[in-house]
């Protein structure tokens, strides 16, 4: 097994995470940010069973094609020698209930955006891309419910889906079939790879201003602002984790630097981000860590700072 591409936590997420702990969202940028939230830790956990492959194989997690004007995402591929497999993990919980091609939550009563549509227009996009590329590959696309505490009632026996008591015996399947890669299954990867598009368009971030969301220092592990100096650490008063105040600083300025992107990044400008005057500690500490971590642009009394 070899990873071509990791996965990563998407930008979106992270601008969300950021959003969650300095403003206040609504309940359905609460709901999406919970989704985002959940489907990553869905897709880390298949990830790990992923790893316990020892077959030859290619996996690429988290692709994002164009095919004629159309996206779609692929939350795994494996390349194995015969085949290559489209994994969507949705990482439900709690019951649900398929009926007449769709998908219900048995308390809620909401419905589901059906994944296996889902899965199906990602599947003919991908048909579609390797018959572009002039690759003649079998493609075993499936739709993976990872979560133990997930059930599906009335589950359609004859649609591509792998229920949450099935998905160790795929994982041994793909174990145990023996597989061998050639430059063909190599040059496909590559061209995968080449044709991941970057920029999102499913995201969905809400607008935000730097006025409108809360300026401070909060603790990496609880998210609380209640963090106080001691010594060369930040102490957090809810939790009592402890980090150092460089780390915490340059974990604040990589946070503006993300949520924004085009303003300069400067001594002041982190020492407002940070509320740092509140905290009672000078600027020296801030320049200090800006000049060690980033390249400085300008002069003494306007030097700004870009990422290295
Ligand atoms: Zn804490």
């Amino acid at each position: 097994m070899v990873v071509l591409k990791r996965r990563f936590v998407s930008k979106e997420l992270m601008v969300m995470r950021a959003l969650h702990v300095r403003t206040v969202l609504t309940e359905k940028e609460t709901f999406h940010y919970l989704n985002l939230e959940r489907g990553l830790e869905g897709e880390i956990q298949f990830d790990l069973l992923v790893e316990g492959i020892g077959e030859e194989v290619y996996v690429l997690n988290d692709l994002l094609f164009e095919v004629n004007n159309s996206y779609f995402q692929i939350d795994s591929i494996i390349i194995s020698q015969a085949t290559v497999h489209l994994f969507d993990i949705k990482n439900y919980q709690g019951d649900c209930y398929y009926e007449l091609d769709k998908l219900y939550g048995v308390s809620s009563k909401r419905e589901y955006k059906n994944p296996i549509d889902q899965l199906k227009r990602s599947t003919t996009l991908f048909g579609q891309l390797l018959q572009n590329l002039g690759a003649n590959f079998l493609v075993n696309p499936l739709l993976i419910f990872i979560n133990p505490e997930f059930t599906l009632y009335q589950a359609p026996m004859n649609q591509p889906i792998i229920l949450p008591t099935q998905v160790h015996r795929l994982i041994n399947d793909l174990n145990s079939t023996p597989s061998k890669l050639n430059d063909g299954h190599k040059m496909l990867a590559q061209k995968l790879l080449s044709l991941h598009q970057t920029k999102n368009p499913f995201e969905r971030i809400p607008e935000y201003s730097y006025d409108q969301l809360q300026k401070g220092i909060y603790c990496r592990k609880c998210k609380s602002f209640m963090l106080e100096v001691n010594g060369y650490s930040f102490v957090c008063r809810h939790c009592q984790e402890k980090e150092k105040v460089d780390s915490a600083i340059l974990r604040m300025t990589k946070e503006f630097e993300l949520l924004f992107p085009n303003d300069k990044i400067s001594t002041n400008g982190i020492y407002d981000w940070c509320d740092w005057g509140k905290i009672g500690c000078n600027k020296v500490t801030i320049s200090r860590v800006l000049k060690k971590n980033y390249q400085s642009i300008g002069t003494k009394t306007g030097t700004y700072y870009h990422s290295i």
